[in-house]
């Protein structure tokens, strides 16, 4: 920066300035300039003027109309500059339209959900309607017109949890037909199984009935790899006239290809495009007779044995059975008018062999990197 030495004349002065003014990009530069120029003191206006005050007379005039000129000039120049800075100055406050957008993360549909949706939509298109029902539900409903009366012991096998306060809500309402509770029931437990919307609905419906109930169900469970305290079950119940086991067999079987078929699975699991074989187990449960267990032919080795099968080639899926005459009569029906078949199946089981995940608790971890690999 050149040293003020208004000796050297306006003109060279001009030129020093506009060198200076060129250099500079920013308000503080702008006003450390102005500040250099034309303070009232120590400024090469005012140096100017000191100079003129110290000449003589004859002096005087030509050196005052360069000192104006310069002035003016200095003047002009910085007001442009502040025009022109102030111009490129973005206004507090204002939005820049060219940015790009900030897209919100999206979330994606947790993998219980999608095989709940799933399991829903199948039995839409067959017809069924899709029910969730209370998850507080009373002993009878639970237990006992499910065949189950007190102290039987296929209670057992369900280690159930009670309410500590029976909850009694003003919408529960004692069954308006067929065989009432032997005691007032409140409602006291968590219920087990979503068998109990059997009841409810068969309780409010005349035959034809044709319901799949599907939601959280509780059990006094501790959490391991292969069980939580809370998980997801479908229940489905078909009744009418002439309902028999080839019916459960045939829509069991429909089931199972349209959630475990090759048309779902982009794997090379699906090698013998084929929909999976499924086999029926005789089993034993309190509302149906006969009872049985249903497997698929494992997924994954074909049923050649393999670890997720534990080498038995085949994957049980569910429990079904011919509804119990008991527990027509417990609702009103008369069991020997119609017949119906009941099944019930554990969502998070499908979901551990439709995507081969190991560790149920998975499930309820949140973690997102788990998430979000299961489609959006
Ligand atoms: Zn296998």
């Amino acid at each position: 920066m050149t040293t003020i030495d208004p000796s050297i004349g306006t003109d060279r002065a001009r030129a020093i300035f506009d060198e200076e003014l060129a250099g500079v990009a920013s308000a503080a530069a702008l006003q450390e300039l102005r500040n250099r120029w034309m303070a009232r003191s120590g400024s090469w206006v005012a140096a100017f003027m000191d100079l003129i005050a110290r000449a003589t007379p004859d002096q005087k005039k030509a050196l005052g109309r360069g000192a104006n000129e310069l002035k003016k000039h200095v003047e002009v120049a910085l007001a442009d500059r502040e025009a022109a800075l102030s111009a490129t100055r973005r206004p507090a406050g204002a939005v820049d339209v060219t940015l790009p957008g900030r897209a919100p993360r999206l979330g994606c549909r947790h993998p219980l959900s999608l095989v709940r949706e799933e399991v829903g939509a199948i039995f839409s298109r067959l017809g069924y309607q899709v029910l969730e029902g209370p998850e507080i539900e009373d002993d009878y409903h639970n237990f006992e017109a499910l065949n189950m009366p007190a102290e039987h012991p296929a209670r057992d096998m369900q280690d159930t949890l009670y309410l500590a306060n029976p909850l009694t809500p003003a919408s529960y309402a004692p069954p308006t037909r067929g065989l009432a509770p032997r005691a007032p029931q409140p409602l006291t437990l968590l219920r087990t199984h979503t068998s109990a919307m059997q009841i409810r609905q068969m309780e409010r419906h005349d035959p034809p009935v044709r319901l799949v109930a599907i939601g959280p169900v509780y059990r006094r469970d501790n959490l391991d790899l292969t069980h939580t305290p809370m998980f997801h079950q479908v229940e489905g119940l078909v009744v009418g006239r002439g309902i028999t086991l080839a019916d459960l067999k045939g829509t069991l079987t429909s089931m199972a290809a349209a959630l475990f078929g090759p048309a779902t699975r982009g794997d090379e699991s699906a090698r013998s495009g084929q929909a999976p074989l499924v086999r029926f187990r005789p089993s034993f449960f309190p509302y149906t007779e006969p009872s049985a267990e249903v497997d698929i032919r494992c997924i994954r080795c074909g049923g050649e044995g393999c670890p997720m099968c534990k080498r038995t080639g085949w994957l049980e899926i569910l429990g079904s059975g011919m509804v119990h005459p008991a527990v027509f009569e417990y609702v009103g029906y008369d069991p020997d008018e119609v017949t119906g078949f009941a099944f019930g199946m554990g969502i998070e089981r499908v979901a551990l062999l439709k995507w081969g995940v190991e560790d149920i608790r998975l499930f309820y971890e949140n973690d997102l990197r788990f998430l979000e690999q299961f489609g959006r």
